[in-house]
């Protein structure tokens, strides 16, 4: 089994295979599979992943691997058969997706050195190497003829470890150490040699005479109120020396969680956690759906659930959207479970990153909460994943590959046999429907854990406000009651849904959106030809001078930034106190926090945001929350615009009245009677399930048909085009008389970064060679795409559809 078969790291379609090569003697007693190596590749070296060893190989001339980087593996046997899973799914590269469940640190090389951990003897050869020292270059012990076995067996036994040294400037995690560094005998001499005055000297080395431990050189200069200097000459006799040493990076100091005990479930919570507790129990894989209104007590489900997996030995992996993510939401994990979570969170460097990790890798916690790519976390004995906020679309990786959490969540979890739990208030139509057809196992839960209503929510007909003379963006309620509410010293959240910015057009006076005929989705003003077009269909007519329905002159595009509606709220209600939570001002690390500690701590009256400020915040003293503009997203060219308004709109009234306080609601938009409007404001999920299942049936949508998105790219339009016509015609050919192909459509950004975009939809129910169809087609490309500089995507599970 001298033979390995290893994934290299070039990115192209043509080296999307493995390569095998020799193993030299050396590395024969170590070489697992998902281990990194560095190989001879054409004339240069590159990294790769071991996925296999073998006895022979086809191919005669063997190159031999020249560097291991890795003294244990960095993805288990289940992430190794995952990353291929996950390649072939969504047509990505292997090495992509390898790489894609890795951290940052891993994907690059990085210097690492060796700490001798133990104060016993190491091997003899080992001890050579290490000469007397404690910390040795990597490279030193790759440079000797020491067998990584030795080394690999010191690593296990604890009495060695590698720390990888990553730099970084926000994060220097390194304390440097003094330590003696000859015997105690010429200590001793040394001592007496020193001349009486040199006091500070004298009394350094009696210090180590007394201690053999290392210390922290800052700790140990403020305690002997020495200097450097004095230090310095010390070391240059050779009598000390000091060294630096990486300290496990911990974001959250765990100390500063007050710890939580379980809560006595309510009724409902009880019905939805028992069936969770039994499959925990069998070590049985199902996915379950908890359907819970904002308060129901989810997570409380989620942390208990997570105490029986922990009891059992196994571990758990809580997805949260990477907005939610926040020191609120950390503490509720943390304070049931202490040091025992590691935390994933992008805001985090990627050293702390790497850490989180290592913590995972090692297995010394058994709970990780994280964003998206937490799915990834190298735990080998997982209990139960959770998910929560299923429908948010964070869990989509836009960018190769293109994932959803939830796909690779239900395989892992079939894989370990335990339960998927997907949670939120409002679930996405697929896995609502998967629920209704008995696929997920559904758990409802509709009332508040403390029995409170939810807020009343008032619609605001923004048509009546311009009629009335009211041109700016707050209708009299909403000011009215903003004042109110400051009068009473309570909070105020503000959300302006500013995706949409600048696209649809509306008439102001009766509300009117230009919609495509075909498709049922609004048309996108283009501003530089002054047409609007549709992105589903191509179909483009000229903007419209008067509102085809009421003829008034007053259509417009619509759209508006944060930053222009707190300078017309600071000039509407003056003595207001605002904090402006956008992309601009949270870009900074710790700023986000920062701004909501602010307003927890009443420094504002007004928090005002997109759509960050939607979820998970719980402030006590919020009553009014306020929605500038419910439509913006409704008419966006997204099959999905009336659910993700239902969603955002329900999640920000969860905000307010959270507890004693009573809340209260306005939500201003110009289609009062939209249904995703209408029904959000009476938290009818249900109703609002079945009427839009009807519109996605009409217009055949998901989840009555599944969607594929090729989308080509080049200079040239023409060529773009052409393609893609190509591509289009090829899948006619191939695909069953059910299946729709729709194309070749200018993608609703036709232009970026000077490509000119183009897109072909599939639209299929049923197509089990699709991905295979595809793969061949786009093969036909190769040529073109490594010379010509095409670019061909495909998105299987197409959610920006831009
Ligand atoms: P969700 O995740 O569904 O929005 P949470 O789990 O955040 O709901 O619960 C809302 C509030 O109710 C929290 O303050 C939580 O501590 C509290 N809570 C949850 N379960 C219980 C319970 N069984 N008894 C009392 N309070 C509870
Ligand atoms: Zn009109
Ligand atoms: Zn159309």
């Amino acid at each position: 089994m001298n033979i390995a078969s290893v994934i290299v790291d070039v990115p192209a379609s043509s080296i999307n295979q493995t390569f095998d090569y020799k193993i030299p003697e050396r590395f024969q007693d170590v070489l697992e599979s998902g281990m990194r190596v560095i190989v001879p590749f054409g004339p240069r070296k590159i990294m790769g992943f071991v996925v296999g060893r073998k006895a022979k190989s086809a191919f005669k001339g063997l190159k031999n691997i020249t560097e291991v980087l890795d003294i244990t593996p960095v993805l288990t046997p289940e992430l190794l058969g995952l990353g291929k899973w996950l390649a072939d799914e969504t047509l990505s590269l292997y090495i992509t997706s390898f790489q894609a469940m890795l951290p940052q640190v891993l994907k690059s090389q990085y210097k690492k050195e060796l700490v001798k951990m133990t104060e016993a003897d190491l091997s003899h050869e080992l001890e050579m190497v290490f000469a007397g020292r404690d910390i040795l270059p990597y490279e030193e012990f790759t440079g000797s003829e020491i067998s990584y076995y030795q080394l690999q067996k010191a690593i296990h036994d604890g009495d060695v470890a590698v720390n990888y040294l990553v730099k970084s400037k926000i994060t220097k995690k390194h304390v440097t150490m003094i330590k003696s560094s000859c015997p105690m005998h010429l200590l001793e001499e040394a001592y007496n040699d020193l001349s009486k005055k040199a006091k500070k000297q004298r009394e350094i080395v009696a210090f180590f005479i007394e201690n053999s431990e290392p210390v922290e050189l800052q700790k140990f200069m403020n305690e002997m109120q020495t200097t450097r200097s004095t230090i310095k000459i010390l070391q240059d006799r050779k009598l000390v020396t000091t060294y630096k040493v990486e300290v496990l990076r911990n974001p959250y100091n765990d100390t500063k969680f007050e710890s939580t005990i379980p809560l006595r479930l309510t009724d409902q919570q009880q019905q939805a956690i028992t069936p969770i507790k039994q499959k925990i129990a069998a070590n049985e894989h199902d996915v379950f759906l908890v359907h819970g209104v904002t308060g129901s007590g989810k997570t409380e489900i989620y942390l208990q659930a997570i105490q029986d997996v922990i009891n059992k030995g196994k571990e758990a992996i809580v997805l949260v959207p990477e907005i939610s993510l926040t020191p609120q939401m950390v503490r509720r994990f943390k304070g049931r479970f202490g040091s025992n979570v590691a935390v994933m969170h992008s805001a985090l460097s990627s050293g702390e990153k790497y850490d989180e990790w290592r913590r995972i890798h090692r297995k010394e916690v058994q709970v990780v909460v994280g964003a998206r790519s937490a799915i990834f976390a190298p735990f080998e004995n997982l209990g139960i994943i959770i998910i929560d906020e299923e429908h948010e679309t964070s869990y989509k990786q836009e960018d190769q590959p293109r994932y959803h959490a939830r796909d690779v969540a239900i395989h892992r979890g079939e894989h370990h046999h335990c339960p998927v739990i997907l949670g939120s208030a409002t679930p996405t139509l697929e896995s609502y429907a998967r629920a209704q057809k008995g696929v997920y196992q559904l758990a409802a839960l509709d009332k508040r854990t403390n029995e409170k209503a939810m807020p009343k929510v008032e619609i605001v007909d923004m048509r009546n406000e311009l009629h009335a003379g009211n041109r700016t963006m707050f209708s009299r309620s909403l000011k009215d009651k903003i004042e109110q509410s400051m009068e009473r010293k309570e909070q105020i959240v503000l959300l302006l849904n500013r995706r949409g910015y600048s696209t649809f057009v509306m008439c102001r006076d009766c509300g009117h959106v230009k919609e495509c005929p075909h498709c049922d989705i609004a048309l996108t003003y283009h501003k530089n030809s002054n047409q609007l077009k549709c992105h589903y269909c191509s179909y483009e007519e000229p903007m419209p001078l008067n509102c085809p329905e009421c003829n008034s002159d007053l259509i417009r595009y619509f759209g508006t930034g944060t930053q222009r509606v707190e300078e017309s709220l600071t000039q509407l209600i003056p003595e207001a106190r605002v904090i402006r939570m956008d992309v601009d001002t949270t870009r900074r690390k710790g700023a986000h926090e920062k701004l909501l500690n602010q307003f927890a701590n009443k420094e504002a009256d007004i928090l005002l945001g997109t759509q960050m400020i939607a979820k998970g915040l719980d402030f006590e003293n919020v009553t009014l929350v306020g929605v500038l503009t419910a439509d913006s997203m409704l008419h966006l060219p997204d099959f999905r615009s009336s659910e993700k308004t239902f969603q955002l709109l329900t999640q920000v009234s969860g905000r307010a009245g959270r507890h004693e306080l009573p809340g209260e609601v306005i939500v201003q938009t110009y289609t009062p009677d939209h249904y995703s409007i209408e029904l959000a404001s009476v938290y009818d999920y249900n109703q609002f399930y079945l009427r839009e299942m009807a519109m996605r049936k009409t217009f055949n949508y998901p989840p009555y048909v599944f969607l594929a998105l090729v989308t080509v790219s080049h200079q040239n339009q023409i060529k773009a085009v052409q393609i893609t016509q190509k591509i289009v015609r090829m899948l006619v050919n191939h695909v069953g008389e059910d299946t729709v192909v729709l194309g070749p459509t200018p993608s609703p950004i036709a232009r970026m970064k000077d490509r000119y975009r183009y897109q072909c939809m599939v639209k299929y129910k049923n197509e089990p060679k699709l991905r295979a169809l595809i793969k061949k087609i786009i093969q036909q490309f190769d040529d073109e795409v490594r010379k010509e500089d095409l670019l061909i995507t495909v998105d299987m599970q197409p959610y920006q559809l831009m």
